[in-house]
């Protein structure tokens, strides 16, 4: 029996169960439980937070699994990339409140950075030479700087809609996850 991990819910949520669906897999259950087993191939379907993913495949409980690319870097398990599919497009970048005056990252020396991708960002500020302090969280980082946690952000962005409405403008982009389907 071949064993897939895909996300719970959430932004690939959807996809994955459109993916399935278009190779002719039949799964009746939905996403209520943590598992099940397609009705017509010897699939199991596992049901995850799409953090543990990576795990899940390191370990062999899941052969294979559907997740971000970003998710896959900063957990940085000893697994193969072998496809891209062509959804869940974004990048991953910091951002800070519109009314800070910012030019270089040098503007971020010191401050701190809310971000659940510590280790990609880790890796950027070191690159960079930059001093700047990261303060790990595990979600909702657009608020950080309005409640004072922190001075800037390192998050997800596709449109920018969300830094928009948090009062926040991107100034660094850090990586570009691509949609092209292949590997
Ligand atoms: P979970 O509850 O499974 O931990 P999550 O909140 O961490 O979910 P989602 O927001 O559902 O994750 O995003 C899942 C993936 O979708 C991201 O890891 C990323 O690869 C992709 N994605 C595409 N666009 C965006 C975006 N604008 N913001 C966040 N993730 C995006
Ligand atoms: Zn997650």
């Amino acid at each position: 029996m071949l064993k897939i991990a895909i996300q719970k819910s959430g932004r690939l949520y959807e996809d994955s169960i459109k993916l399935l669906k278009e190779c002719g897999i039949q799964l009746n259950n939905g996403n209520k439980q943590l598992k099940t087993v397609a009705d017509n191939f010897p699939l199991e379907v596992y049901f995850l937070r799409d953090d543990d993913i990576p795990q899940y495949v390191f370990d062999a409980v899941a052969d294979v699994g559907i997740v971000g690319e970003n998710v896959l870097l900063e957990k940085n398990k000893d697994i193969d990339l072998v496809y891209r599919l062509g959804f869940g497009k974004c990048r991953l970048s910091i951002a800070v409140p519109k009314s800070m005056q910012y030019n270089s990252i040098k503007d971020l020396e010191g401050l701190k950075i809310a971000s659940t991708y510590s280790n990609i960002l880790q890796k950027y500020l070191d690159e960079k030479k930059s001093n700047a302090e990261i303060h790990e969280i595990s979600g909702s980082v657009e608020i950080a700087p309005g409640i004072g946690l922190a001075d800037a952000i390192c998050d997800l962005v596709s449109s920018g809609s969300t830094l928009f409405t948090n009062g926040l403008k991107e100034v660094e982009v850090i990586l570009r996850f691509r949609s092209s389907v292949d590997s």
